[in-house]
């Protein structure tokens, strides 16, 4: 009966209360209007002033299919396939990790701390490569290289930086066991002005509390560390810097609230300074940055 009313303002309605019982009422209603958009280019300001558009049977089936796998929790953004990031479109897929808006605040911290220079940087992990495309966009004369272990993840990085026209050379690297650095086309190595990276920094214990949506279908290896080594990406991207990154050059880390006076510990270790905390939206210490001293340089 119900498959006979093709109103997508019936249609949506209906749907949404098909999810009441997995989401909030808001949630439901703004996962509705998402699919919406990206199925049929219709907005929810469209459709609220015109209810009645109709439906095909085969776009009744798309939606139906959509809000099914809503159901098992999928992340809307697996569904659609697409992300926007600083006012960019990204595809993603299961094999990198959905942009987080703190990672967008990220890039606005560098962009504000940064002049637009000819300025030479490498974002490891870059998975989606939403960092490194991001810091392109708004650093329009920097040399921006990325990296990260998954193949899958450097091709879907790839795609999203030609579809936005952004140069980034990315390449595999396996940041905790190689001791290559980076090279440029012709096999010499780079030394870079900023390193920036959103490691896995999740803990074993942070997961209990973590929802189904991210634990069934976000890559772990991109989520997840041991509670025995929580920080054991940013002490191997420090000892990288040790060797790849110019004197008075900078790291920009997010991290995880709960290791923030670890993570200024280490850094203070590897000898940096102007080290500083910085809180996201949430109010909670997600980032921290500092540059690379003098004396502690062995180029
Ligand atoms: N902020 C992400 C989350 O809470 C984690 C990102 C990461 O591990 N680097 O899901």
């Amino acid at each position: 009966m119900e498959i006979r009313n093709n109103i997508l303002g019936y249609l949506k309605k209906k749907y949404v209360q098909d999810l009441f019982d997995y989401y909030d009422e808001r949630e439901a209603e703004q996962l509705l209007s998402i699919l919406i958009e990206h199925f049929f280019s219709i907005t929810r300001n469209e459709l609220i002033l015109n209810p009645d558009y109709r439906l095909s049977e085969s776009e009744i089936l798309k939606l139906h299919m959509a809000v099914k796998e809503l159901k098992k929790y999928r992340p809307v953004q697996y569904i659609t396939g697409v992300v926007e990031f600083h006012g960019l479109k990204l595809e993603v897929n299961p094999d990198v990790l959905i942009p987080r808006p703190e990672t967008e605040e990220l890039v606005k911290l560098i962009t504000d701390r940064e002049k637009d220079s000819d300025l030479t940087v490498l974002d490891i992990g870059t998975g989606s490569g939403c960092i490194a495309i991001g810091l392109k966009s708004l650093l329009t004369r920097a040399h921006v290289n990325a990296s990260d272990i998954s193949q899958s993840a450097i091709n879907i990085a790839q795609t999203n930086a030609d579809a936005n026209y952004m140069e980034v050379a990315f390449q595999i690297h396996d940041i905790l066991n190689s001791k290559e650095p980076i090279r440029d086309k012709k096999g010499k190595q780079i030394l870079f002005d900023i390193i920036v990276s959103n490691p896995p920094y999740v803990t074993q214990e942070d997961k209990r509390k973590m929802h189904q949506n991210v634990l069934d279908y976000e890559p772990h290896s991109a989520l997840f560390v041991t509670d025995n080594k929580p920080l054991k990406y940013y002490e191997a991207i420090l000892n990288f810097s040790k060797e790849n990154l110019k004197t008075g050059g900078r790291i920009y880390f997010e991290i995880n609230e709960s290791r923030k006076n670890e993570m200024v510990a280490l850094m203070n270790q590897f000898g940096y300074s102007d080290i500083k905390l910085v809180k996201d939206l949430r109010y909670k210490s997600r980032f921290v940055f500092g540059s690379k001293k003098n004396h502690h340089c062995r180029a």
